[in-house]
């Protein structure tokens, strides 16, 4: 029998090796601005081309390397950070694995140029696929310069994985924010396809937050601050009016370094509890100071999950000071708020519409009651408000999940409020609806038709256009999504920077709500492009439908003709027993389900 194991060529484990840490562009941009860190740069330039497909370029103004090294630090395992394996756990600085370089360029084509301050010439190495091409001495300024060109060019299946270009740059993006966002004192820039999405000035940390989220993001958060011997706590945390569907601006740095941590992420989020509605989110931006010793961040290959000897108490502290600061400004103690001279307090722009308040309703409230009664009381007291006798159309049968429902021909129909629910009857039972929800499906619907249909129906032309202002981020999505939201009806254009103007909408959309919407359209669009919402498709439709929806308080009686419209206008969906997202828009007592009751 011939021997069966080969030992697998240098290049072939190189690309392999390579596969676990650059498994996609932005993974290849983060090592690359991580050692550009280290190498102690204030400034750096980050240039994509096609979403990182064609080119990742990252130029650094750091201490550069010698002949010798830029030829060496294309090699596994060459590193300048680690010396003895007790190295491995200070984690002050970025990288000290020494994979980085040799896996990217096992599977691209880099180009590097690098010359230390005090030399006078630079050296230029070429490199494919881990195969040296050339090296020679170059002019070139003081620090590095890496283009890695044609990622996965020798990976056919590798490139072929990688998704739409749109996701890809999300990706990068959320690389961009949660390295640039704690080394708030370097520069940082961001072209795409020759187009300069960010162009971060050095700054304090309220800055590089406005800077990142729009100058208006500075008015959204409170400042956090707690110093003790464990830990040091800095950075903000949203007001509980701003808290938001998606899990969108939280982040946990820990030495500077971006992590994901649950536990500590519900310690910031249970200090919220009962501040904002349930499955709602608030935005933070929290700086941890730890003792590296006390901490071993090296766990995960992408470094980006940490486990801390003090666990229980940096928890415990970490909820402790977000309590605080919801409490101290929510009190009103505003004025022990001076985070920084960089932040934008000055009025909103002429035209800018600020964002709704989520939370300034009750939905308890009842417009019949001088109090205001509790859900279980309000059960309790049974209060039902009838709507007259009216006539309703007749209606096809409906079918309702596998539970045909016969709808009554009588004709007449009695319908009830008792927000938030409607209450009619049906040949099979009592149907109790869920108003709201109900809208959403309604509303869902209408979109998704208008969209299929090609031309908006009727758009609603707003008598005075609107000017809407968005973060550097939000923007450049929207701009993307102008020809997807123009198929709904929405008429938005550019007015340069990051301002738009928008002169019609769908049907149903508020003004008042609009810069809001769209940003929480944006939101949940992202969230859907980073694969962090279950539905990835038809994400716009859900996100609009849900907010058209949300705007009639829950608790409102609504006139009756409009309760009957509802009511119609259900039953004639294509699916009106759950919402977009699967949640049930109405339940059926059956006359069995009640004789069981009245047993
Ligand atoms: P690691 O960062 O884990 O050491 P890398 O493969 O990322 O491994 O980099 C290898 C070495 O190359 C680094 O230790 C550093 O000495 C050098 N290097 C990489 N990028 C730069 C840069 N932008 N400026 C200066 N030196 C660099
Ligand atoms: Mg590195």
């Amino acid at each position: 029998m011939a021997d069966i194991i080969n030992i697998l060529p240098d290049s072939v484990a190189n690309q392999i090796a390579a596969g676990e840490v650059v498994d996609r562009p932005a993974s290849a941009v983060k090592e690359l601005i991580e050692n550009a860190l280290d190498a102690g740069a204030t400034a750096i330039q980050l240039i994509i081309k096609d979403a990182g497909r064609t080119l990742i370029q990252v130029i650094d103004n750091g201490c550069g390397m010698s002949e010798g090294d830029a030829r060496r630090c294309f090699e596994r395992h060459a590193t300048s950070k680690i010396h003895k394996a007790d190295d491995l756990f200070d984690i002050l600085t970025m990288g000290f694995r020494g994979e980085a370089l040799a896996s990217i360029a096992a599977v691209a084509q880099v180009e590097m140029r690098t010359r230390q301050h005090d030399s006078q010439l630079g050296t230029q190495v070429t490199i494919h696929g881990a195969e040296l091409i050339d090296q020679s001495p170059c002019t070139t300024p003081a620090g590095t310069s890496i283009a890695v060109k044609n990622l996965f060019y020798n990976i056919p299946a590798r490139r072929n994985f990688l998704k739409r270009d749109s996701i890809e740059m999300a990706h990068i993006e959320d690389v961009f924010r949660r390295i640039a966002l704690p080394n708030y004192n370097i520069a940082f820039s961001l072209h795409h396809n020759g187009r300069l999405l960010y162009d971060l000035k050095a700054s304090n940390f309220a800055g590089r937050i406005a800077a990142l989220f729009g100058t208006g993001y500075s008015q959204r958060i409170y400042h956090i601050e707690e110093h003790t011997e464990v830990v040091k706590i800095n950075g903000y945390i949203g007001k509980v009016e701003y808290a938001k569907r998606q899990r969108g601006e939280q982040y946990i740095f820990v030495n500077k370094r971006y992590i994901r941590h649950a536990a500590l992420s519900a310690a910031i989020e249970r200090a919220y509890n009962e501040l904002i509605p349930q499955h709602t989110y608030p935005a933070y931006f929290v700086m941890l100071d730890i003792d590296p010793s006390r901490i071993d961040i090296n766990i995960h290959p992408a470094k980006t999950e940490a486990r801390f000897v003090d666990e229980q108490a940096i928890f415990a502290i970490l909820r402790a000071a977000t309590k605080k600061a919801l409490g101290q400004f929510a009190l009103g103690c505003e004025l022990e708020f001076n985070p920084s001279t960089e932040i934008d307090f000055s009025p909103a722009q002429k035209g800018y519409v600020p964002k709704a308040p989520t939370v300034s309703y009750n939905p308890n409230y009842n417009p019949f009651s001088n109090a205001m009664p509790k859900e279980a009381e309000r059960a309790e007291s049974g209060r039902l408000f009838a709507v007259p006798h009216t006539e309703l159309p007749e209606r096809e049968p409906v079918t309702i999940a596998d539970e045909p429902v016969e709808v009554s021909t009588r004709g007449r129909f009695e319908i009830i409020q008792y927000p938030p629910y409607v209450i009619t009857t049906l040949k099979s039972g009592v149907v109790v609806i869920h108003r709201q929800r109900a809208l959403e499906r309604i509303h869902y619907e209408r979109l998704i038709a208008t969209q299929e249909a090609g031309t908006p129906a009727a758009p609603q032309q707003l008598l005075f256009p609107v000017n809407c202002r968005f973060s550097a981020t939000d923007s450049q999505l929207l701009t993307e999504l102008i020809p997807t939201l123009g198929g709904l009806g929405f008429v938005i254009a550019p007015l340069g920077n990051t301002n738009f103007v928008v002169s019609a909408t769908p049907p149903h959309v508020k003004e008042s709500q609009l810069q809001a919407l769209l940003e929480q359209t944006l939101d949940d669009y992202r969230a859907s492009l980073l694969g962090r919402t279950a539905q990835q498709q038809n994400t716009i439709c859900i996100s609009l439908a849900r907010q058209m929806a949300a705007h009639t308080s829950p608790a409102a009686l609504l006139p009756p003709e409009e309760v009957q419209q509802l009511v119609a206008d259900l039953f004639s969906c294509a699916a009106p027993n759950v919402t977009p997202s699967g949640q049930p828009t109405m339940c059926i007592l059956s006359p069995t389900d009640l004789a069981e009751k009245m047993k």
